[in-house]
């Protein structure tokens, strides 16, 4: 077990110091703890950030906003979610099993990075780590993204497909955005599929408005404690429906209603998963009644 250091501070200014000072962000660390445990991440210190006053569910007018140290638990528990985003509270119900929503937040399930299991090898430094080789690549995809790329893992945030769908901005410690812009693919200057700057992390995200009709379905290999091999989340406002899915690349992606597979051509070894794709698709369109 690896030892680093632990900070809990009460002030934003003080959090976003010790983190340009490369400590690591800390939400419930269900996540973070396991790489920094092995030394995937180079970090010698976290900040937890639960002391913030950052916790808490508001509905406001017709949409939503909620704190990034919420506990995924409480989303899924709250009345008005339920009532005017059932796909949201799909999605965080899908999250891992009770405990890890219990201690998992918004902010670390946005946040945490993507699924490939040479990234989370201790000996090996792959390219999204900063080293040479996608080793999925050139090994076992199986269960990896459908689009060829630098890094072929996938996205594996239930909450961001289901967020996506519902058009929710992301506020953090210097500004606001579109969620979808809080993900970009890594390139060799930056190998990272997350925008934040050193310093910055997220304080809450907002849902405008509530949709007509949402949902979010997934297939896994086990109902609890595994990650959605596919999600795919829906929401209807009117007459438009929005779909987006996770598993599928390394980014949370939006996906065309007609044509959910676009773009996703399938690799080697996940050709498979352009059928669940589909299937999920089929099933989330009719769900929202579309
Ligand atoms: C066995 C297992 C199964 C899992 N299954 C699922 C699943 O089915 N679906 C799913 O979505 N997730 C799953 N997870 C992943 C994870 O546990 C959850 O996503 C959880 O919600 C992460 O939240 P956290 O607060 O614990 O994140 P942390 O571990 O604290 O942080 C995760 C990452 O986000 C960063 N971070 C944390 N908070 C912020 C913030 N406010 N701003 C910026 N960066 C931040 C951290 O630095 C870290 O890089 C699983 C994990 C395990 C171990
Ligand atoms: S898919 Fe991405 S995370 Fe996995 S080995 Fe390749 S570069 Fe690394």
């Amino acid at each position: 077990m690896r030892a680093f250091g632990y900070a809990r501070p009460a002030d934003a200014g003080e959090a976003a110091a010790l983190l340009r000072a490369g400590a690591r962000a800390m939400g419930g660390g269900t996540d973070l703890l396991t790489q920094l445990d092995r030394g995937i991440l180079p970090a010698d210190e976290v900040v937890d950030l639960r002391a913030l006053g950052l916790s808490g569910i508001e509905h406001d007018g017709g949409g939503v906003r909620i704190g990034a140290t919420t506990s995924v638990a409480d989303v899924e528990r709250d009345a008005g979610i339920g009532e005017r985003f059932p796909g949201l509270r799909q999605a965080a119900g899908a999250v891992g099993s009770p405990q890890l929503r219990e201690m998992g937040t918004v902010g670390g399930n946005l946040c945490q990075q993507v699924r490939c299991w040479y990234f989370r090898h201790p000996d090996l430094q792959c390219w999204l780590r900063g080293g040479e080789t996608c080793y999925a690549q050139i090994g076992d995809h199986r269960k990896h993204g459908l689009e060829p790329g630098d890094c072929i893992s996938v996205a594996p945030s239930d909450l961001a497909a289901a967020l996506l769908v519902l058009d929710a901005e992301v506020e953090t410690t210097g500004r606001r955005m579109p969620l979808a812009d809080l993900y970009r693919k890594a390139t060799a200057e930056r190998r990272s599929t997350l925008v934040l700057e050193p310093g910055e992390f997220l304080t809450a995200v907002e849902v405008p408005r509530a949709p007509d009709a949402s949902t979010y379905v997934i297939a896994g290999e086990r109902a609890a404690w595994s990650f959605a091999l596919v999600g795919v989340a829906a929401a209807r406002f009117g007459d438009d429906v929005r779909m987006a899915a996770i598993g599928v690349s390394n980014l949370p992606r939006p996906l065309d209603p007609d044509d959910p597979a676009a773009g996703l051509p399938g690799l080697e070894m996940t050709r498979w998963k352009r059928r669940l794709l589909e299937t999920l698709a089929s099933d989330a369109r009719a769900a929202v009644g579309r």
